[in-house]
C-alpha cells in the first residue's frame, strides 16, 4: 500500500516589523509550515526597542540592553517555531521607509525565493511602523520579481502576500479571508509567545484570538451543529488575488 505523502511547502518569509508581531499573528502559520518541512525565516526590521518594550523602559533599562533583550526574546520564540530570525535593526517608533532598507528585503527575497510571504496589512491607525512594514515589504516584493533589479540571485516568483490580523483589526480595514487551523501547533505557538516576557500581557489575549477565530473557522467549515470542539486558528487577508484552475 502507498502512502500518499504531502509535498513540502515551500520556503516561507515573513515580514515584520518589530521583533514580537510575527509570534503574536503568525506563530501558527510558521509552526505549521516548518512541521511540514518548509524553511520559514523572519525578517525583523527592528526589535520594537522604544514602542513595544515598556516594561523594560520602566525598569529603567537603556536602549542597548532593551535591544538585546528583544533580539533574545525574538530569536528563541521563532527557534520554537521551528524558523530562523534575521534582524534589520533599522530602528522602531519610528520605523524610516528608506531605498536602504526596501533594497535589503530585495536581496532577502532574491536569496531565500519564498514560495509564501506574510506581513502586516496596509492600514494600522495604531501603529505607524506596522503599515510601513507592510509597504516596504510588499514594494520590495515587486522589485525582487523585476528582471533587471540589481540583486544578487534569480528574479522572484509571484509568492502570494498573506496579511496577518492586526492588534484592532475592524480599525485596520482588516477582513479575514482565510482561516487557518493552526489546533496541532497551537502549543508550539503558545510557547514561542512565553518567550517574549516583555509583553506578556499579550500572551492571554493572543491566546483567546484563535480560540475566537476557532469558533469561526468551524462555522464556515461545515454545519452549524453547536458541537463542543478545541479548533484554534489565525486570519489573514490576501493581497492578491488566488490563482485556480478550479473553483473549490
Ligand atoms: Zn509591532
Amino acid at each position: 500500500m502507498s502512502v500518499t505523502q504531502e509535498p513540502v511547502p515551500g520556503p516561507f518569509l515573513v515580514v515584520s516589523a518589530h521583533a514580537g508581531d510575527f509570534v503574536w499573528r503568525a506563530g501558527g502559520a510558521m509552526a505549521l509550515a516548518s512541521s511540514r518541512g518548509a524553511d520559514v525565516t523572519v525578517l525583523c526590521l527592528s526589535f520594537g526597542e522604544r514602542g513595544e518594550s515598556a516594561r523594560a523602559w520602566r525598569e529603567g533599562k537603556q536602549l542597548a540592553e532593551i535591544k538585546s533583550i528583544r533580539r533574545d526574546e525574538a530569536s528563541r520564540a521563532a527557534e520554537v517555531l521551528g524558523a530562523t530570525a534575521e534582524f534589520a535593526d533599522a530602528g522602531d517608533y519610528p520605523l524610516r521607509e528608506s531605498a536602504e532598507l526596501v533594497d535589503t528585503i530585495v536581496r532577502w527575497y532574491r536569496q531565500l525565493q519564498p514560495a509564501v510571504v506574510l506581513t502586516h496589512p496596509l492600514a494600522d491607525p495604531y501603529n505607524p511602523d506596522h503599515p510601513a512594514a507592510a509597504r516596504m515589504a510588499t514594494a520590495a516584493r515587486v522589485f525582487a520579481q523585476a528582471a533587471g533589479y540589481d540583486a544578487p540571485g534569480e528574479p522572484l516568483g509571484a509568492p502570494p502576500v498573506f496579511m496577518f490580523e492586526p492588534h484592532q483589526p475592524e480599525l485596520c480595514d482588516f477582513r479575514p479571508q482565510v482561516l487557518l487551523d493552526i489546533t496541532e501547533v497551537f502549543s508550539v505557538k503558545r510557547r514561542a509567545m512565553e518567550c517574549l516576557t516583555a509583553q506578556q500581557h499579550m500572551w492571554d489575549y493572543y491566546t483567546d484570538l484563535a480560540r475566537r477565530r476557532g469558533v469561526q473557522l468551524r462555522r464556515n467549515a461545515g454545519p452549524n451543529l453547536g458541537l463542543p470542539h478545541s479548533t484554534m486558528a489565525e486570519a489573514y487577508m490576501r493581497l492578491y488575488p488566488e490563482v485556480t484552475g478550479m473553483l473549490r
